[in-house]
């Protein structure tokens, strides 16, 4: 089974791709998470992936596009996987769908997870990720026992760099997804929309269900 999480930044997408990876053992692909550590690594793809997010801009597509299709070639990726963050654009999403074809799949699910523009300022100002483990928490939903600290691992927690104020609100000017990517999904007959403002839990369960 092969699944797209579409959604504006902030709507959920990395916490619930970690819930339902959990529940079902899908392999759970993140474009973010494969940046966020080539920029760790100091990796020449990270250097040049880092001048788009630091600004809160796309990573150009050859480049995300390239680094998606070498991902999903490798055995992991041969039965199905959960997409996060990827794709953005439509050019990314025929790219996707012409490399699954390639392996006689297809995407199953998109799943659109929605939530109103003031709900998500909020949500992003307040996110941390553990520098060791990944695992996310949120200041005000999902807030770690200790401060700073991580639950799973006791890694030291840390706020991503374009989620500071300035650059939030260019990020979702930037990264809100696009209509004709909905569309595309929308005329494939595998969108779902989930309603994001739910507690964390509901949306888990809406998720689950819409792709059983
Ligand atoms: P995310 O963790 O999905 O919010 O991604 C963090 C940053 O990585 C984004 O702000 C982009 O700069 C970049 N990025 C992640 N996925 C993509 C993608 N599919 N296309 C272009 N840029 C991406």
């Amino acid at each position: 089974m092969f699944i797209v999480l579409l959604g504006p930044p902030g709507a959920g997408k990395g916490t619930q791709a970690q819930r339902i990876a959990d529940a079902t053992k899908l392999l759970h692909i993140s474009t973010g998470d494969m940046f966020r550590e080539n920029v760790k690594a100091g990796t020449e793809l990270g250097k040049l992936a880092n001048e788009y997010m630091a600004k809160g801009e796309l990573v150009p597509d050859e480049v995300t596009i390239g680094m998606l299709l070498e991902r999903i070639s490798r055995p992991d990726a041969a039965k199905g996987a959960m997409f996060d963050g990827f794709p953005r654009n439509v050019a990314q999403a025929f790219a996707l769908d012409q490399a699954l074809a390639g392996k006689g799949a297809r995407i199953d699910h998109a799943l659109l997870i929605s939530v109103a523009d003031d709900e998500l300022i909020a949500r992003l100002g307040g996110r941390w990720i553990c520098r060791n483990c990944g695992r996310l928490y949120h200041e005000r939903n999902d807030p770690p026992k200790r401060e700073g600290i991580c639950d799973a691992c006791g890694g030291e927690l840390y706020q991503r760099e374009d989620d500071r104020p300035a650059v939030v609100s260019a990020r979702l000017e930037k990264q809100k997804p696009p209509g004709a990517l909905i569309e595309h999904y929308r005329q494939a007959g595998v969108l779902k929309e989930i309603d994001g403002q739910q507690p964390l839990d509901a949306v888990t369960r809406a998720l689950l269900e819409a792709i059983t």
